[in-house]
């Protein structure tokens, strides 16, 4: 089949429904996503959380911004999307520096010390604790929530969404693009590059400049716990990125925070990692994690300065970067999808916070 559109968006993941739904009626969309469901990449293997003293500036700044967005669609639909989850940053290691940086340079955390962290999260060893900090604007999300209302926001508009469409070739037609995939065409004005792990080979396909863009591979384990868990206990994150962990109803959900550079590719858990998991969790609680009930693995793509790549190429007519969310796309979905949205519109975003926003984001930076 054949169609035309204002915008053409390849990526069905967070980003690219995201954007579609901030998009809205204002311009005619297509969305295009490889696989035969969308989400099904790095969508849907994050840690569900939203985080405001997570991330470098931009992304904070955004994240802070996007909690209010998902909290008013909240209440408009009539249910909860979040669950309060306050970080807890804990400075475990002999090295204190990175504690003092983090502190210096991240506002919105109180240094709370270690015997505090240990009353919020008793499962914590106190001996092995030197401090510690929290960010109490902190939530978990209800990732397949929030996927479904940008979904369903992003059709309701009218915006057209393809699955089982892989973007494979591209060619100039006239002021337009014309994109191929399997049986079908789309022709557009604007393209969106919101390819995850696959935006730089996307980008390719338009001969733009790649940016440097690196999937790295990150495995988290849900396991049983011997003790006890209050599933209202804090999130906990290591300093030095050697874990994170919280509870996951009576479970933990966990992470060793690897970093390992991949292929684009449906990444999957290496027994390696998954213990290691569970290794540096039960070295620094009384938690003795067993067995894991179920593990997953997603790229994180990030750009060499980890903030995203978002804006209009500088030299390919019509390509437009929605790329680079790292560790951070699910936090910053709504406040990305709108500033993207207005820049792609050419009117104005209206959110408070982002006025060096711009820059920090842009792909020229690179
Ligand atoms: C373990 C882990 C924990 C995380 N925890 C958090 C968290 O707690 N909070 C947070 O904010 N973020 C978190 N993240 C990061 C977050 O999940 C990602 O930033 C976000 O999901 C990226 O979304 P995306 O839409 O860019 O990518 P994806 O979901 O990967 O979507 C990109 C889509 O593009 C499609 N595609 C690729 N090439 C083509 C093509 N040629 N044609 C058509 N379609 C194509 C792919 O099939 C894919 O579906 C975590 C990530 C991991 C791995």
């Amino acid at each position: 089949m054949s169609s035309t559109a204002d915008i053409a968006i390849i990526g069905g993941g967070i980003a690219g429904l995201s954007l579609a739904a901030a998009i809205g009626d204002r311009a005619s969309v297509v969305v295009l996503e490889a696989e035969a469901e969308l989400f099904h990449h790095t969508s849907s293997r994050s840690a569900e959380q939203m985080q405001p003293t997570y991330g470098p500036a931009p992304v904070r700044a955004l994240t802070t911004a996007s909690i209010p967005l998902v909290d008013e669609k909240a209440r408009r639909a009539g249910r909860p999307v979040y669950v309060p989850r306050p970080l807890l940053w804990l400075h475990s290691a002999a090295e204190r520096a990175p504690f003092d940086t983090l502190l210096a340079t991240v506002p919105g955390l109180t240094e709370i010390g270690a015997a505090e962290a240990v009353r919020m999260l008793p499962a914590l060893r106190p001996e092995l604790l030197v401090d510690a900090a929290v960010d109490l604007s902190a939530v978990e999300v209800d990732v397949p929530l929030l996927l479904a209302w940008y979904r369903a926001d992003a059709v309701g508009a009218g915006a057209t969404v393809l699955t089982g469409a892989r973007v494979t070739r591209v060619e100039r037609v006239g002021q337009a693009w014309r994109l191929t995939a399997g049986a079908e065409t789309v022709e557009a004005p604007v393209v969106v590059d919101a390819a995850g792990a696959w935006v730089d080979l996307v980008a390719a396909l338009f001969g733009v400049r790649p940016r440097g863009l690196t999937p790295k591979r990150r495995t988290v384990a849900v396991a049983p716990a011997r003790r006890a868990v209050d599933p209202g206990w804090p999130m906990a994150s290591d300093v030095a990125d050697r874990f994170y962990f919280r509870p996951r109803g009576a479970a933990i959900l966990a992470s060793a925070l690897e970093d390992v550079i991949s292929e684009p590719e449906d990444a999957q858990p290496l027994e390696r990692d998954v213990a290691t998991v569970i290794d540096r969790v039960n070295a620094v609680t009384d938690l003795d994690l067993g067995t894991p009930i179920t593990t997953w693995t997603g790229l994180r793509t990030l750009s060499p300065d980890t903030s995203p790549v978002v804006g209009f190429d500088d030299a390919v007519p019509g390509f437009y970067w929605l790329a680079g969310q790292g560790g951070y796309g699910i936090q910053t979905s709504a406040a990305l999808a709108r500033y993207a949205a207005a820049d792609l519109l050419g009117v104005e975003h209206g959110l408070a916070g982002l006025d060096d926003v711009a820059a920090q984001l842009s792909p020229s930076r690179f």
